[in-house]
């Protein structure tokens, strides 16, 4: 599968180290339990993360009076699965009828740009009319990178010049979506770090001009984060407060990473769901996140 390509690096560090430590441990002892830590401490589960699960672990040992590790090394993905579920809904949350307004926010760099271009193509191939609006007006060269996603893709791209109000893109990709009946508008936003309240101020303009135009929008606010950048980007995350609006995360360059398990330290420190998982540069290297196909490509 798509994920088990992706996720290839992590497999070859991750899995083997699991597989030899299920297999050459004979007994579930604390030196058992240390290893095992050690390995998902390595895999960037995030020591909280893996603690809590560690001691779920010995509950079920306990209770189910398991002896033999490799007994545990089912229990230990049914785990990991649950840690990655929650309630949330994990599909794109749509408009009941007319437009669809996704807005994407991130720091520079993890890859924004790249996602709005790969679910265009997806949203596209599912029949949807997208456009893309350029609100990355700061970055250089952001708002040439999202119209070669648009010529590649075959979708429009309403823009301004560099330097612009990206608010006022937004009113027009707004309008411009509405009377050309799009399903699907996609925002990419600047991802400055330098000024967080500047940064701040200008979403929140941009939310006052989205919510104008469409009382409901936007229909999910999806912070994009680098895999490659491990707990930095939990670090990340935290810069974008509740203020944001966040309803979902976007993690990408899964596909460059050994340390796959930061998915689960993300889903479990932020509790927002994962909804997309970048694991590749190219168009079709967008996936929509499923947990029991996540684990299931990491322990097969
Ligand atoms: P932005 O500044 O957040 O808009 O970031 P870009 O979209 O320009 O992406 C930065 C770099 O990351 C580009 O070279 C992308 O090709 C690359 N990239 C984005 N997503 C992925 C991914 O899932 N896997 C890999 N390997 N590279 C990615």
């Amino acid at each position: 599968s798509k994920f088990k390509e992706g996720l290839a690096k992590t497999r070859d560090v991750f899995i083997e180290r699991v597989d030899d430590l299920f297999s050459r441990r004979k007994k579930i002892d604390e030196e058992f339990y240390e290893e095992l830590e050690e390995i998902l401490i390595g895999a960037d589960v995030g020591v909280n993360t893996v603690l809590k699960l560690i001691e779920e672990l010995r509950a079920e040992v306990r209770k189910r009076k398991i002896e033999s590790p490799s007994e545990l090394q089912p229990i230990l993905s049914e785990k990991i699965i649950a840690l990655l579920k929650g309630d949330e809904q994990t599909s794109l949350r749509m408009a009941d009828s007319g437009l669809t307004v996704i807005l994407f926010v991130g720091v520079n760099g993890v890859g924004k740009t790249t996602t709005i271009g790969k679910l265009a193509h997806l949203l596209k191939s599912e029949g949807k009319k997208v456009m893309m609006a350029a609100g990355d007006t700061f970055r250089a060269g952001a708002i040439e990178q999202l119209e070669e996603w648009g010529r590649r893709v075959g979708v429009d791209v309403i823009k301004q010049q560099a330097g612009s109000d990206p608010a006022a893109v937004m009113f027009d990709a707004l309008q411009a979506a509405k009377s050309r009946g799009a399903d699907v508008l996609l925002c990419d936003t600047a991802g400055r770090l330098q000024n967080k309240v500047n940064l701040m101020e200008e979403l929140n303009k941009i939310f006052r001009v989205i919510r104008r135009e469409v009382p409901e929008a936007p229909h999910e606010v999806l912070l994009v984060l680098d895999a490659t950048t491990g707990q930095n980007a939990l670090m990340q995350a935290k810069l974008f407060d509740e203020k944001s609006g966040l309803t979902g995360l976007v993690l990408t360059k899964l596909d460059g990473t050994a340390k796959g398990g930061i998915v689960v330290a993300i889903r479990q420190e932020l509790k927002l769901p994962v909804k997309f998982v970048g694991l590749g540069e190219k168009m079709d290297d967008l996936q929509q996140f499923d947990s029991d196909q996540f684990v299931h490509a990491l322990f097969n």
